[in-house]
């Protein structure tokens, strides 16, 4: 088979660690037969996109192009391509391929498959250089992996449900939070104000406990129906043994033993956060009250459609703070200091 022919589009990389985004060109592969070719309008700001691009994973590879919380247009379709037309309003997450044979591809368990294809930060099959994100005009995705946005969404405030939304919807759903629940978001971030916007939505009670004093009120409006200030000891004391599940959207380190402690007993601690130094947990907070301590990885293709049409009925989306491509050095610094409210999103059209 021939090598596709690729085409160029603006594009924001990193050439290290230790630089700063700013603009350059990048190859997009021409379509292929089941590919769908995306104008992209706005791209969410991750904080996993931060942590790539100063290479706090240890496995970036540069120039590096960021951005997994894209929603855009269709502009051009494969002969093979069913499920979309030029002109639809689309999104792409987290992950542009996987192997689809495997038991977790074929569970639609695809942000598990050994071969997974991330959106940034993993080998483009069919070009063989890494796969580059949404901080760009276009981006080329096989049709499995292009997911459907309800209309009745507002498009910006919907793109960084195709990273936040799926990664907080994912464990609340998986570890069964509903009504008659007592519910924990640690974070009031990108994450953890779409964990508590779902927690809500389930009909748990919810908790959200932050750093940030100044974000009670908005907990509260987002969902919250208690707000916990995590630094004051008595505060979180008050909490203890309470919990039956508690989602940690941090991306620092953070003290798990004192969550661990708030959780009842069989009580459930999942890791959303993926901070890039190691966390100490002791034996005892999960030994004497058979608690579990857990990770989960965004979600599947099938679980980023239902929770995307959940969305749709329920009239959900984030709380976005629009800015310009070149602004997103300052959003960086900007994250890093807990100051977004409460997700970063891009306008592409700012590319130009
Ligand atoms: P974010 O918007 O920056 O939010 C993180 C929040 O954590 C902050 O707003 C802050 O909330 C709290 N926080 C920050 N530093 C803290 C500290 N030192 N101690 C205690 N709390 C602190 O980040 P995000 O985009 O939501 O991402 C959060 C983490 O999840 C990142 O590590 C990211 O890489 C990871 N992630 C994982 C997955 C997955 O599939 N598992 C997917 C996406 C992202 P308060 O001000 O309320 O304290
Ligand atoms: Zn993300
Ligand atoms: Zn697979």
């Amino acid at each position: 088979m021939s090598k596709p022919i690729a085409y160029s589009v603006k594009a924001y990389s990193a050439g290290s660690a230790k630089s700063p985004l700013s603009a350059t060109a990048i190859s997009r592969r021409q379509p292929t037969e089941s590919d769908v070719q995306i104008e992209i309008r706005y791209c969410g700001v991750c904080h996993s996109d931060l942590h790539f691009v100063r290479n706090e994973w240890g496995f970036t590879q540069y120039p590096a192009v960021p951005g997994h919380e894209i929603i855009g247009r269709v502009t051009a379709i494969g002969s093979a391509v069913k499920r979309f037309k030029v002109g639809d309003t689309v999104g792409v997450g987290c992950l542009v391929d996987s192997c689809r044979t495997c038991p977790d591809c074929r569970s639609g368990l695809e942000q598990f498959c050994a071969s997974m294809v991330m959106t940034y930060g993993s080998m483009d099959k069919h070009l063989g250089t890494p796969t580059l994100g949404g901080y760009s005009q276009g981006i080329v995705v096989t049709e499995d992996f292009v997911l459907r946005i309800p209309a009745n969404l507002n498009a910006a405030a919907a793109a960084p449900l195709l990273c936040a939304g799926i990664t907080t919807y994912s464990p609340l759903r998986r570890w069964k939070v509903g009504p008659g629940q007592k519910v924990g978001i640690v974070g009031l971030g990108g994450l953890g104000h779409m964990g508590v916007k779902f927690a809500r939505a389930f009909g748990a009670h919810v908790v959200l406990f932050t750093t940030s004093p100044g974000k009670a009120d908005d907990a509260r409006r987002l969902g919250a129906h208690e707000v916990v200030l995590s630094k004051d000891e008595a505060q979180m004391a008050a909490q203890a043994g309470s919990f039956d599940f508690i989602l940690d959207t941090v991306s620092a380190v953070l003290d798990l033993n004192a969550y661990l402690n708030l959780l009842k007993r069989d009580g459930n601690l999942v890791l959303v956060g993926a901070p890039e130094k190691p966390m100490a947990v002791a034996a005892f907070p999960l030994i004497m009250r058979r608690r579990s301590l857990s990770g989960s990885l965004i979600g599947g293709l099938p679980e980023t459609q239902e929770m995307l049409d959940f969305c749709g009925q329920h009239n959900i989306t984030c709380d976005i703070e629009m800015i310009r491509m070149d602004q997103i050095n300052e959003a960086y610094e900007r994250m890093l200091k807990s100051d977004v409210k409460y997700r970063f999103v891009i306008d592409m059209t700012s590319l130009k």
